[in-house]
């Protein structure tokens, strides 16, 4: 008999069909072909487009009128981008929104990076969001990025994920030499300057002189390795943008092939789940938005981030395209305030192998579905968006109605650490916002691991969200 007092979760697997369990296999499949197109934020917005016009979705740019069933997309300088589906009811009734982010932590080139030291060329570097720096040293690195050069013209970089290509790399000591930096602290046994990425190691047969008048041939002969496949010159690095990330595709974990190892899970699974929901949505009372936001690592500032205007902009000229031209600025509040969020980031999953620092009672379990988050924040909550019980009793109601699994989660112990996401920075238009989203272990390592049964119910909980919320 069932014990109906007595809260329970369950391990989705254990209740799928065989074909549902199908299902899971062929949804992770078609992730690993979005995560490995999608290595950078400009990437990811690139395959959000791809697979958003394949489905009938036009540029909201091109838009002369704005009504029910239309699908549109708006992207924001190649890094951030919205999807709508235009709902039965005027925009100003509110939105259902899904809110990810594409930007996930790497390591950046610097704006004047280039040297050689000791028979090797190198790149200074500064990374981006929180990394464990200690992880991204001795493995293989790829470079993605947008250079624009002294005549404007712009052109993309992607070195490293062919096989055919070569890879860069960051030392690290031997441990034979490592007595020193063994003492240290994890956290400072390597430094931000010592992220040098390795880019060449022959010298060229001639060289001009540096401004210290030596003829640094090394250094040279990188410069015209780019020079020839690319006609950059040395200037042009400080007018890119150019990242490092892991080299390599993402892979099945386990001999059940039951999760996925992936660079950049944060947060592009749930910009994946939100993407394939938002897609297959049509005839909805309330207009869904799917939102992919960049520049949530490092705090949702840029124009590209959050805290910039973009959404806001376009919700006001759809709301004046849906008017005939009529606009005024209260509607757009309305909009705002009238909305549900689902502030879609990745948790932090328990670990088996340090348990310790997540308090059990209220931590997401792997393969036990979509990890709700209701507050963020540190050490008493600070900075948390602490959602509403009458705003997440509604969430429950239609997961449970709809046979999503959702399970509580705090991002660890109470006193051990925290985080945020963009989840406050909609709530201060006085919109309703819970942090809903998969659960991963390893965060902001180069490889990073979810569940694939998560991943399904979590693409399934924003497709119920968008259809019954
Ligand atoms: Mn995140
Ligand atoms: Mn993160």
């Amino acid at each position: 008999m069932e014990n109906k007092l007595f809260y329970k979760k369950n391990f989705i697997w254990e209740k799928l069909s065989s074909d549902e369990r199908k299902e899971v296999f062929t949804l992770g499949d078609d992730y690993r072909k979005f995560i490995d197109a999608s290595k950078t934020e400009r990437l990811s917005i690139k395959e959000i487009v791809k697979r958003a016009e394949a489905k009938g979705f036009v540029n909201f740019e091109n838009a002369k009128e704005v009504k029910q069933g239309d699908k549109l997309y708006y992207v924001n300088k190649e890094k951030s981008a919205v999807l709508v589906v235009i709902g039965k009811e005027k925009i100003e009734n509110g939105m259902n929104i899904v809110g990810s982010h594409v930007d996930a932590p790497r390591i950046d080139i610097k704006q004047n990076p280039l040297y050689e030291e000791h028979g090797i060329s190198l790149l200074k570097t500064h990374y981006y969001g929180g990394i464990r720096k200690y992880q991204w040293v001795a493995i293989p690195l790829a470079m993605y990025g947008t250079v624009v050069k002294a005549n404007g013209e712009t052109i993309d970089i992607a070195i490293g994920d062919d096989e055919n290509d070569p890879v860069f790399y960051i030392t690290d000591l031997l441990p034979h030499l490592a007595k020193d930096q063994d003492q240290k602290k994890l956290s400072e046994a390597i430094e931000g300057e010592s992220l040098n990425v390795i880019i060449g190691s022959l010298p060229a047969d001639d060289a001009e002189k540096d401004d210290d008048g030596k003829g640094k041939k090394f250094k040279y002969n990188v410069l015209k390795i780019l020079n020839e496949k690319y006609g950059m010159i040395e200037e042009d690095f400080l007018t890119a943008e150019l990242e490092i990330v892991p080299a390599g595709k993402s892979r099945d974990v386990g001999i059940d092939r039951g999760m996925i190892a992936a660079y950049g899970h944060d947060d592009r699974v749930c910009a994946y789940t939100s993407l394939k929901a938002i897609l297959e949505t049509e005839n909805v009372d309330k207009t869904a938005v799917a939102l992919f936001a960049d520049k949530e690592e490092v705090g949702s500032n840029g124009s590209t981030g959050m805290h910039s205007t973009f959404f806001n902009n376009m919700v006001a000229e759809m709301i004046k395209l849906q008017n005939n031209g009529e606009y005024c600025e209260i509607s757009l509040k309305k909009a705002l305030a009238n909305s549900s969020m689902l502030s879609s980031d990745v948790a932090a999953g328990v670990d088996p192998t340090y348990p310790q620092v997540t308090e059990l009672q209220n931590a997401p379990i792997m393969g036990q579905g979509i990890a709700m988050v209701k507050y963020t924040g540190s050490r008493g909550k600070s900075g948390a968006n602490d959602a509403n019980a009458e705003y997440i009793g509604k969430i429950r109601k239609i997961f449970n109605e709809n046979n999503v699994a959702w399970q509580p989660a705090e991002l660890g112990k109470v006193d051990q650490g925290g985080g945020g996401t963009i989840a406050y920075i909609l709530a201060n238009y006085n919109m309703d916002v819970v942090d809903m989203g998969v659960p991963v272990l390893s965060m902001h390592a180069p490889y990073e691991i979810i569940s694939k049964t998560d991943l399904y119910m979590t693409y399934k909980a924003y497709k119920t969200f968008y259809d019954k919320f």
